[in-house]
């Protein structure tokens, strides 16, 4: 099934200048960009965005981390999209990142891990509206 998704390149991994080479490992496997922008959230707006977590130990610090500095955010789409973007970001901590994966090759812990990807339909149907209007979404 042809599915969208929601990534963030997190603060760490723009401050490492490595836009270009994430966005190439969903390229290379041939999902498509379909909305894309640079934005600082605020703390607030972090901790909205990650709201289902709110109960966890470290939402404070992720929210705090979040926010910063820049984040860019996009739309991916192909089929299976959601698991695929999962597979290529690689485990939540890099210590499990299988070799290869983002995460692997750009994160620097648990928390400050390059890449954040939906992990079902129903997160990515909260999160691609969180971050872009139809505007910024054009059908092609
Ligand atoms: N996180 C953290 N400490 C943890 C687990 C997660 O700081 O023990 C952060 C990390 O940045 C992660 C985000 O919280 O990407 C959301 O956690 P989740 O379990 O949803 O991981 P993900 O879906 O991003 O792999
Ligand atoms: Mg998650």
């Amino acid at each position: 099934m042809v599915q969208r998704t929601l990534s963030i390149i997190k603060p760490d991994a723009v401050q490492k200048n490595a836009v270009g080479a994430i966005l190439k490992y969903f390229e290379d496997a041939g999902l498509k960009i379909r909305a894309l922008k640079m934005m600082k959230l605020s703390t607030e707006e972090a901790k909205a965005f990650y709201i289902v977590h709110r109960e966890r130990p470290f939402y404070n610090e992720l929210a705090t981390f979040m926010s910063e500095g820049p984040i860019v955010p996009l739309v991916l789409e192909g089929e299976d999209a959601i698991k695929r973007v999962r597979d290529i970001m690689g485990a939540t901590n890099p210590k499990d990142a299988a070799p290869g994966t983002i995460r692997a090759t750009f994160a620097t812990n648990i928390e400050r891990n390059a890449v954040h990807g939906s992990d079902s339909e129903k997160s990515a149907a909260y999160e691609i509206p969180f971050f872009f209007s139809a505007l910024e979404m054009p059908e092609i």
